[in-house]
């Protein structure tokens, strides 16, 4: 992994539980790669014949400039957050969108044609909606700043056509509009995050009993918007398994073999609880 910081990340000990499972002949090895030396890291992953990289902040967008190709999803996101070495040609993907769609869809089934009302447009709300549009669902980019939420929603309609997406502000009329038509809310802005812990995206009053919610934010587990969701008869859940299926998929790519997602979650949850 190449990331600046890369001290709290869960992806080793995950990736390293997986490896151990499978008993194969692997290490992920996480590296402090400061901005200035990206290209110089990126061209060590050839001189050293390393399988592939997980590339995270700040170093998703500007890496495609250092690859030899990258997957049309990655392209259409403008992010790469895995790099894979095959014989010498590095190429660029991303698993962030998918790695939410296969979390979701593990915990309440197949999500096509879904209303989504997304909240926030930053990296990861790209990621994730341009997964979901991709199976059909109908997007309301709801963002604090409404110009970058009208970017996104233009982008995604300039992808999917007209009727992919629309955006709005964070203003409680509008998200009653809204809420009122989704089945499934996603929170992708940094409200909720440790160390502000309480803090809440919407008004929870806001919630319906019956639609699914999931927070992207993963620390702490149980973040305030799944627990008021729930306490509303909302099914919700935080973003861990994003964080793991991602990392699954990740693995994947490098290895051919497939991911014991159960062994990565606990060894995420595991590192989480003693930290
Ligand atoms: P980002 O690119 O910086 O975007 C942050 C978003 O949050 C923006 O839309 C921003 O709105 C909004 N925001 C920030 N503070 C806000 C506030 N006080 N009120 C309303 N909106 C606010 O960040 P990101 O990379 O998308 O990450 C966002 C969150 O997702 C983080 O908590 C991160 O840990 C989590 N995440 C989880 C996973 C996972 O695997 N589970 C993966 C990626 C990210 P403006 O545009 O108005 O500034």
């Amino acid at each position: 992994m190449f990331g600046h910081p890369v001290s709290h990340s869960m992806s080793p000990v995950m990736h390293n539980a997986a490896i151990e499972h499978l008993r194969i002949d692997y290490v992920y090895v996480p590296f402090h790669v400061l901005p200035a030396a990206l290209e110089r890291a990126v061209g060590g992953v050839r001189a050293l014949d390393i399988a592939g990289v997980n590339i995270t902040i700040p170093h998703k967008e500007r890496v495609i400039s250092f690859l030899d190709e990258i997957s049309d999803q990655a392209c259409q996101i403008g992010s790469v957050n895995t790099v894979v070495n095959r014989d010498g040609r590095l190429s660029g993907d991303t698993t962030d969108g998918p790695g939410f769609v296969r979390s979701v869809e593990a915990v309440w089934g197949a999500i096509d044609g879904a209303r989504v009302l997304i909240l926030g447009a930053g990296g990861s709300a790209k990621a994730v909606s341009f997964a979901l549009a991709r199976l059909g669902c109908r997007l309301v980019i709801a963002n604090r700043t409404r110009e970058r939420g009208a970017e996104l929603a233009h982008s995604l309609m300039a992808a999917f056509g007209e009727n992919a997406a629309r955006s709005v502000g964070l203003e409680r009329d509008e998200l009653t509009r809204e809420i009122e038509d989704a089945d499934l809310l996603v929170n992708t802005t940094s409200v909720g995050m440790s160390p502000a812990v309480g803090g809440i995206p919407i008004d929870p009053d806001l919630l319906r009993p019956g639609m699914m919610v999931y927070d992207l934010v993963y620390n702490p587990l149980r973040t305030r918007l799944v627990e008021e969701a729930e306490s509303r008869g909302a099914r919700a859940v935080s973003g861990l398994g994003m964080l793991v299926y991602q990392g699954a998929l990740s693995f994947e790519m490098w290895t051919g073999a497939e991911a014991p997602v159960e062994v990565m979650e606990k060894a995420a949850l595991g590192h989480f609880n003693c930290r």
